[in-house]
């Protein structure tokens, strides 16, 4: 099966476990519950806990009220897999991240060309590190507070406890304007306004696996810049170090949209070495 399908049908099982648990936390609070599943809290199945507990982890040993272990266990699982392969998180589990992108199924249709288009990238690239401000200020407003501070924001959590009075007014309105938002772009809350996200984004600097152009294949036709969800320009790239891969692998040549065997694609050495190596 081509990555980029497996991509999609490992989203749909986390969305699908995601949203069981958060079902089966009400009906184990109200005393019946789904047989061999977590009755674990959404927070003690997100990542994100253990980057939100990490000041108070260090300065008092603690955990943030509402996290535990397990998020720190998660963070460690998700760092290791970044390490190689980026924000792949993002990409194949986050189920917020797969909410965004069946919500723009609909958008893609109506909108077709014109879609994922509005902002052009030569601002948007610069409206992309709203992220990070977005990073610090949870984190700061985390050890301040002492509280799970992002919850008060949290559209992942609203989306998955909608119906349980538990939701701040501030998730509901950042996952309307995600809904909405998500009709004319892909995935508008990972590019502008996601904290994970801005830290999965800082392992694509330096992962083990970078995404690389052969530019001795490469036959310039763009498809892999009008292809790709987070608009990285591909086309005239060496090696892709961009913050904002989510490594979908929708423009590669093996799995994705690139017309041209062995021009775009995910690998550690360079080109040059593969071809000696076939010539050999
Ligand atoms: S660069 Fe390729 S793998 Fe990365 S987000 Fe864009 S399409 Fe996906
Ligand atoms: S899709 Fe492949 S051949 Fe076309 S511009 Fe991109 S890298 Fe080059």
């Amino acid at each position: 099966m081509k990555k980029n399908r497996l991509r999609k049908t490992v989203q749909i099982l986390f969305f699908v476990l995601i949203a069981l648990i958060a079902v089966n936390h009400t009906l184990a609070a109200a005393g019946s519950g789904i047989p061999l599943l977590s009755e674990a809290s959404l927070h003690a199945v997100c990542p994100f806990g253990g980057v939100e507990s990490i000041y108070q982890l260090l300065t008092a040993g603690t955990f943030v009220k509402k996290i535990h272990e397990s998020g720190l266990v998660l963070m460690y699982i998700v760092f290791g897999a970044a390490l190689l392969l980026g924000s792949l998180f993002c990409g194949w589990i986050c189920p917020f991240g797969t909410f965004q992108e069946m919500v723009s199924l609909l958008g893609r249709r109506i909108l077709k060309k014109k879609f994922n288009r509005f902002i052009p990238y030569s601002f948007d690239r610069y409206l992309r590190y709203l992220r990070y401000a977005m990073l610090v200020w949870v984190i700061v407003m985390t050890a301040r507070s002492g509280q799970l501070f992002f919850a008060e924001v949290d559209p992942y959590y609203a989306l998955f406890q909608f119906w349980t009075g538990e939701v701040a007014l501030g998730g509901y309105i950042i996952l309307g304007l995600t809904l909405v938002l998500s009709l004319f772009m892909e995935r508008p809350f990972c590019k502008y306004a996601c904290p994970y996200g801005a830290v999965l984004g800082i392992f694509n600097l330096f992962r083990i696996i970078p995404l690389k152009r052969n530019a001795d294949t490469c036959i310039s036709c763009r498809k892999c810049d009008k292809t790709c969800p987070m608009n990285i320009p591909l086309s005239g790239a060496g090696t892709v170090r961009n913050h904002q891969c989510i490594s979908c692998f929708e423009c590669t040549s093996t799995d994705g949209v690139c017309p041209v065997p062995g021009t775009l694609e995910f690998r550690t050495g360079s080109f040059g070495d593969a071809a000696k190596k076939e010539a050999e």
